[in-house]
Formats: C-alpha cells, structure tokens, sequence
C-alpha cells in the first residue's frame, strides 16, 4: 500500500515536471522568434548613411558586414550612423 503511494506521488511530480517543462519551452520560444525578427527602423534610431562626429558603422559593435545591422532593419552604409552607435570592444 506504502508503496502504490510514493509511486503515485513520483509519477505525479513527474508528470507535474514534465508540464512545466513544455509551458516553460513554450513561453520561451515564441518569445526568441520575436526578438530574431525585430529590428528597429531606420527613421526610429535616426539612421543617416553619413558618419556623426568621427562615428560610422564599421565601428559599431551591432554592425555586420557587409552592409547589415542587428539593431536597425534594411540595408545600412558601413559609413552609416544611427543613435544606437556603440563602439565595437
Ligand atoms: S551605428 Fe546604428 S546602424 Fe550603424 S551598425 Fe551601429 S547600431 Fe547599426
């Protein structure tokens, strides 16, 4: 008898285990989809294909040549600049 209980207490804990699991997996996922597909605009972080104060693209840390951002959406300048500019490390 004792032990049909601690059985069915681990089979519930299991089961329990196993629903957080896939609500937490599926919380997440969506979520990391999202953020993939999300840029900014051009017009929103005031992209210009001009450098501002000695600062250009291919000296940010967000730009990925040869002519890609991973913060503003679209084709950008490597001369380009946008208020998002972080030097690279
Ligand atoms: S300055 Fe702006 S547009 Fe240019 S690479 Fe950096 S984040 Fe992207």
């Amino acid at each position: 008898m004792e032990r049909n209980t601690n059985e069915g207490r681990r089979s519930f804990f299991r089961g329990a285990a196993t629903i957080a699991g896939t609500a937490l997996a599926a919380s997440v996922i969506p979520l990391r989809v999202a953020n993939a597909q999300q840029k900014a605009s051009k017009k929103a972080m005031q992209y210009q294909d001009r450098p501002k104060n000695g600062q250009e693209c291919d000296q940010c840390m967000h730009f990925q040549p040869p002519k890609a951002c991973a913060v503003v959406e679209g084709d950008i300048s490597p001369k380009g600049w946008c208020a998002a500019w972080a030097k690279k490390p």
